[in-house]
């Protein structure tokens, strides 16, 4: 079967398709509760961002991302 681990709570994904139970996002693979970590950590960052840009969004993804693989989950509270 095939599996993946989460880069950032390195929890097996089991029978992995994309956009559905895990997302590659930056070049790591994230699985959905921790996708649903990122969105609700970053969201009020991006409802206040304007003008909205990709490149941006992106860096924000990446950036939020390597934070969360370092301390091993995403962390809501700002450093
Ligand atoms: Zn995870």
């Amino acid at each position: 079967m095939k599996t993946l681990t989460c880069d950032v709570c390195r929890n097996i994904i089991q029978s992995p398709v994309s956009n559905r139970n895990y997302f590659h996002l930056a070049h790591r693979d994230i699985c959905e509760p921790c996708h649903d970590k990122l969105e609700a950590l970053i969201k009020p960052t991006v409802r206040t961002k304007a003008p909205f840009s990709y490149d941006w969004y992106s860096k924000l993804v990446q950036e939020s991302i390597e934070k969360a693989i370092q301390k091993g989950k995403f962390d809501a509270s700002k450093a």
